[in-house]
């Protein structure tokens, strides 16, 4: 191995023993020798200042170690290499030679939600059309947000197969040697296809689980890389909204989700929630490049145009950037029109730009931002910090985990664990704990999440052989 990677895992194992020996020192000093309750304040603000900077420390150092283990540039080689054969099959998949012999996957772009909901739905068919071998036919005529439909903005799925007939349809899972299968939306789908997420490829899998930190994840990317090439004017826009924010490096992008979402499927966060989290990554950036950040940019996106005032008034030591307009266009009232329908592309096109994202996965818009953004890192699975869920596909096959170490609870929120395990996820507290059901005892509550690893589904989809790059 290179020399400056035995000499940094030396130093993380280092600075992860003075970490412990810091926090039980100080710890149990608190029990020997009880503090007033104003010295105790005092001294735990303190600490977790201390613990902070230790932490990211031994952040840096990670960082470091993979610059220096001689597999960077491996990464970077590997991560387009696989992004072209899977662009490729799907180009291949979507332009047969012969248009009216080819098998079809119907999917209508109608269904009763938002932009970020309506795509994962068209991206949900071009996954159980791959897994099918089956063209998608992207349905868009008289789609709500633009009625023109998709291809006024995105390039056609297809070039040699634009128009095809659609004779004879059935509804799924019709028969393989029917031409066109015409596919719902996921949540009442039957029979369900297995390639739901999180399924990845078999085929692929251990190249994908090499390079990326979340395969599911970067699987869904490929299919909007696919999706969502822009058209020529569109292009032209999105890159003058780039250039007129002036980001500097690196940009933080935060999605603020508001109106018609707070109290029916997520709660309201404040801003401040979200600046606690850019705050550390600035500080984080600082530690790793061992001077101030000077400039420390933040794309704000949200529904609620009152967000972005809210953020210069009360944080001027950042740099806020953001469409005021736009989050005016993205009122429920006036949303599904195609000035909203700019406004929201744009402001995905942008958070897709940050280095980190500080958002709610509850929703879409956060989501898909993310899934795009992993197109400009090698592996970019934890450039973001959610406030409520952990990254989920709507509609997808449980998530699940596998216990690597035995558990007693501690207490009546938490459940048992016994190595191998598995475990049904439903979130992460962001306090070290999961929550889940233990499909051994079908108990559910919270467990501690280092105690686990994920059980990547695999699943066998069509190998595309004929395909090379
Ligand atoms: P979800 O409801 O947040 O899961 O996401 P959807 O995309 O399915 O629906 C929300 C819709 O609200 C979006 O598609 C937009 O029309 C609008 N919207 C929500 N947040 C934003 C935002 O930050 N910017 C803009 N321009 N529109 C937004």
């Amino acid at each position: 191995p290179p020399l400056e990677y035995e000499l940094m895992r030396r130093h993380i194992k280092r600075d992860l023993d003075e970490l412990w020996w810091f926090l039980r020192d100080n710890l149990e000093g608190v029990v020997r020798k009880p503090e007033t309750p104003a010295e105790l304040q005092t001294h735990l603000k303190g600490f977790v200042e201390d613990i902070q900077h230790r932490e990211q420390a031994m952040q840096v150092a990670l960082m470091n170690l993979a610059q220096v283990d001689g597999f960077e540039q491996w990464r970077k080689n590997e991560a387009k290499s696989l992004s072209d054969l899977v662009q490729k099959r799907i180009y291949t998949l979507q332009n047969p030679s012969d248009c009216q012999s080819a098998k079809k996957l119907l999917c209508s772009l109608n269904k009763g939600c938002g932009f970020g909901c309506q795509v994962h739905h068209a991206i949900y068919c071009f996954i159980v059309a791959y897994g099918t071998e089956r063209m998608l036919v992207l349905k868009s005529k008289g789609w709500k947000y633009n009625k023109a439909g998709f291809e006024e903005l995105y390039m056609p799925l297809s070039e040699t197969c634009p128009k095809p007939s659609l004779e004879g349809k059935r509804s799924w899972p019709g028969t393989p040697d029917r031409l066109v299968v015409e596919l719902g939306i996921v949540d009442s789908v039957n029979p369900r296809p297995e390639f739901l997420p999180p399924s990845i490829p078999k085929d692929l899998s251990e190249r994908i689980i090499l390079l990326h930190g979340d395969p599911i994840v970067w699987w869904v990317s490929q299919f909007l890389k696919y999706m969502l090439r822009p058209q020529r004017d569109l292009q032209q826009t999105l890159d003058e909204s780039v250039e007129s924010q002036g980001f500097s490096s690196p940009m933080v992008g935060i999605h603020v989700r508001r109106t018609d979402k707070v109290g029916t499927e997520a709660a309201f966060h404040g801003v401040d929630e979200y600046m606690k989290h850019v705050k550390e990554y600035f500080q984080l950036q600082e530690v790793r490049q061992g001077r101030p950040i000077v400039t420390k940019s933040v794309y704000v996106a949200s529904d609620d145009p009152k967000v972005l005032a809210e953020c210069q008034k009360n944080y001027p030591d950042f740099t806020f950037h953001g469409n005021p307009d736009i989050a005016k266009s993205a009122a429920v009232s006036s949303r599904y029109n195609k000035d909203s329908l700019k406004g929201i592309i744009i402001d995905i096109h942008l958070l897709a730009q940050a280095d980190y994202l500080v958002c709610t996965f509850s929703s879409q818009v956060c989501r898909i931002a993310y899934e795009i953004l992993q197109e400009r890192f090698t592996d970019g699975a934890d450039r973001f910090k959610s406030l409520d869920d952990i990254w989920y596909y709507g509609g997808q096959s449980e998530h699940q985990q596998i216990a690597i170490m035995d558990h007693t609870p501690k207490n009546r929120q938490e459940i048992e664990l016994k190595k191998g395990d598995v475990i049904g996820v439903a979130g992460n507290h962001w306090n070290g704990f999961n929550k889940g059901r233990n499909h051994r005892t079908n108990r559910v509550g919270l467990y501690p999440s280092y105690k686990t690893k994920e059980n990547i589904k695999i699943v066998d989809f069509p190998s595309y052989p004929h395909v090379e790059l």
